[in-house]
């Protein structure tokens, strides 16, 4: 019983007092325990020479007291950089825009309006946006209907007359490049 206290009061005074750790935890690279050497000529840790007054003198110090220092130094230096090189490339390659889409075709949507009386319009838009000259179209459909057809918008053409069904056979068919699927009849 006696005994089995005094090994609570231990386990108690071993039990280690618990400390938030934010330092990433030991480097492959890194020989432990760390050592800090301090410069002979600034007094600074040797990592930090190059921000003293003079980090020439720094060097030639580091060169004539501790040259096997420095080539270790210089060595995990070149390694570092390598591994910078290598995370930069990944962001790069991460961060790479994607190649431009290359833009869809537009679709051909056909609607029809009632005008006065039972009399039909037909507006055809997007022929401009697949490669069709809209004056061109409004010439050729003025033909071949036998009725007016006037520019209506940028890139919509109103036809007299309900000629939907019509064009939704006529189009991919003058026009090689308009794919049928693309035609929305909306009337
Ligand atoms: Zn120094």
């Amino acid at each position: 019983m006696a005994e089995a206290s005094s090994e609570d009061v231990d386990s108690n005074a071993n039990t280690p007092v618990s400390v938030p750790i934010n330092y990433p935890g030991p480097r492959s690279d890194v020989r432990y325990p760390l050592n800090t050497q301090y410069c002979g000529e600034c007094t600074l840790p040797l990592e930090y020479c190059e921000y003293g007054p003079d980090p020439e003198r720094c060097r030639e110090w580091l060169e004539r007291t501790l040259p096997d220092l420095l080539n270790q130094m210089q060595a995990s230096g070149s390694g570092d950089d390598k591994g910078g090189e290598k995370k930069r490339q990944t962001r790069g390659g991460k961060g790479m825009p994607k190649g431009k889409k290359k833009s869809e075709a537009q679709k051909i949507i056909l609607n029809k309006q009632q005008r006065k009386g039972n009399k039909f319009v037909t507006i055809v838009q997007g022929l401009a946006s697949n490669e069709v000259d809209i004056e061109l179209a409004r010439k050729f459909f003025a033909q071949k209907f036998s009725c007016g057809c006037s520019k209506s918008g940028d890139d919509e053409l109103t036809i007299q007359g309900d000629v939907v069904s019509e064009l939704i056979d006529l189009l991919p068919e003058k026009w090689n490049q308009i794919n049928p699927e693309l035609i929305e009849d909306k009337s």
